[in-house]
């Protein structure tokens, strides 16, 4: 690549170029009037400013997904797209992670996208990771059941030295009470999130070892567990990930309150509003004092349909002119529901034996979805009563709009868990879709479009 500046005059005066030699390692060449200097940097792939992860249990969304994001592109917000699916939704749908990454690099291919794309292997630990590597580029490091195991004696007493360096408290701009680092605290830090941190290490070594220094981007993630990290919490996991030499670009904390799948944030929003923005403090912080990568932001996970919180992450994240990735849960797969049960009569009974047969194996469908998931069971209309309902009646309850008569969360949550069910239709649920591709396509697009970053990008 070759920039060139121009002064008024029109005379060249600057030029910065790069090659890439060998590997991964490039060579940065910045002429500047006279002087010249020479940089030699390792490539490392970059994660954009905003991005968004879609998933798409049936593979068959892309391109309304990357429509949406092309809407937001036209309206001057670049979005970088990024197609994600757990470990768990492979086993569960039985996919591959190459049905992911073919369906991204077809949406890309049809509509034209120039722009960087991503597949994140989402969740992923060192025993399910392999499967992934060859198809992706973007890793979620999943480490919360490592929190609160123990690290190994030498592990605590080099994470103890290396913290000396930090004094008795070190201040964070913005954050009026400083960060107290004594014994006790690095201790605790340490019993809770160095053994898991550690195990990050492990994990995007082996990934490391196999695509290369730079080619990937890395996540790492600790949301699906009971107990929030504070931002003193997020503090001392930066220290460790630094420590651990993890050239991290997102990481997704458990934020205070309920992050439930498919539906509004549940907790106290101001609550919320601090922690956000003192996590946002701590990373910046960390960026500079612990030499993170820059650009390091947070991953908000089940971060579809959280209402209620969007114009507080849209505020904090104008207000420090950071970026944030956030990450749906499975939304797409509700709107094909949604699309199925306004598409007419073949759509609706579809639609509404997804509903009985989920109702009817609620307990199996739920249990992987335990910590995220919360379903009121006395709001559960009956599959007798849903029977009898129409397309519209379907759709509107299965639909987000927040103060809509028919809204059921309840319903909703139920059906985000039902893919299952759908997936054991095989071909007869596949040949629907794409029967009634331009109404499910609508669905998707309309609501990542509209109901998604529209608010959280005050498009
Ligand atoms: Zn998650």
């Amino acid at each position: 690549m070759i920039q060139e500046v121009f002064n008024r005059r029109g005379i060249l005066y600057n030029i910065r170029f790069f090659l890439q030699v060998q590997n991964n390692i490039h060579i940065f060449v910045f002429v500047h009037g006279t002087r010249i200097s020479v940089h030699i940097k390792p490539f490392q792939m970059k994660l954009g400013k905003y991005s968004f992860g879609t998933g798409d249990r049936f593979n068959h969304q892309g391109e309304a997904q990357l429509r949406a994001i092309m809407k937001a592109a036209a309206q001057g917000i670049d979005i970088t797209p990024v197609w994600n699916k757990s470990n768990r939704e492979h086993n569960i749908v039985h996919s591959e992670p190459e049905g992911t990454r073919t369906e991204a690099d077809t949406a890309v291919k049809a509509l034209g996208w120039d722009k960087p794309y991503f597949v994140d292997a989402d969740h992923i630990n060192l025993s399910n990771v392999d499967r992934f590597v060859e198809h992706a580029d973007f890793f979620t490091i999943d480490v919360a059941s490592f929190i609160g195991k123990k690290a190994s004696t030498g592990e605590v007493e080099a994470f103890m030295e290396s913290c000396a360096a930090l004094g008795n408290e070190v201040a964070i701009d913005g954050i009026s009470d400083p960060v107290v680092i004594n014994k006790k605290v690095l201790e605790k830090a340490a019993g809770s999130y160095l053994a898991a941190v550690k195990e990050a290490g492990r994990i995007y070594r082996h990934i490391e070892s196999i695509k290369g220094t730079g080619k990937f981007i890395t996540e790492i993630s600790m949301d699906e567990v009971d107990t929030p990290q504070t931002p003193i919490d997020m503090f001392f996991i930066l220290k460790m990930i630094a420590d651990e030499k993890i050239p991290v670009q997102t990481i997704a904390p458990k934020f205070t309150g309920r992050f439930n799948k498919g539906v509004d944030y549940e907790g106290d929003v101001s609550k919320f509003a601090i922690e956000f923005e003192q996590d946002v403090l701590v990373i910046n912080h960390a960026v500079k004092a612990f030499s993170l990568p820059a650009g390091l932001k947070l991953s908000v996970h089940s971060g579809s349909d959280k209402f209620s919180i969007y114009p507080v992450i849209a505020d904090i994240i104008k207000k420090y002119k950071v970026g944030i990735h956030v990450k749906t849960a499975g939304t797409t797969w509700l709107e094909e529901v949604i699309g199925l049960a306004i598409s007419g009569v073949e759509g609706l009974v579809v639609a509404k034996d997804i509903y009985r047969k989920a109702f009817e194996r609620k307990e199996e469908l739920c249990a992987p979805y335990a910590d995220v998931i919360s379903i009121n069971d006395s709001n559960l209309p009956s599959p007798g009563d849903v029977a009898g309902w129409t397309g519209e009646k379907f759709a509107g309850t299965l639909r987000h709009i927040p103060g809509h008569k028919d809204y059921n969360p309840d319903f909703r949550q139920l059906i985000h868990v039902g893919y299952k069910v759908a997936s054991e239709m095989g071909l007869v649920y596949i040949k629907l879709l794409e029967k009634y591709a331009q109404v499910i396509g609508g669905c998707v697009e309309e609501n990542i479009y509209d109901r998604h970053l529209k608010r959280l990008f005050n498009l």
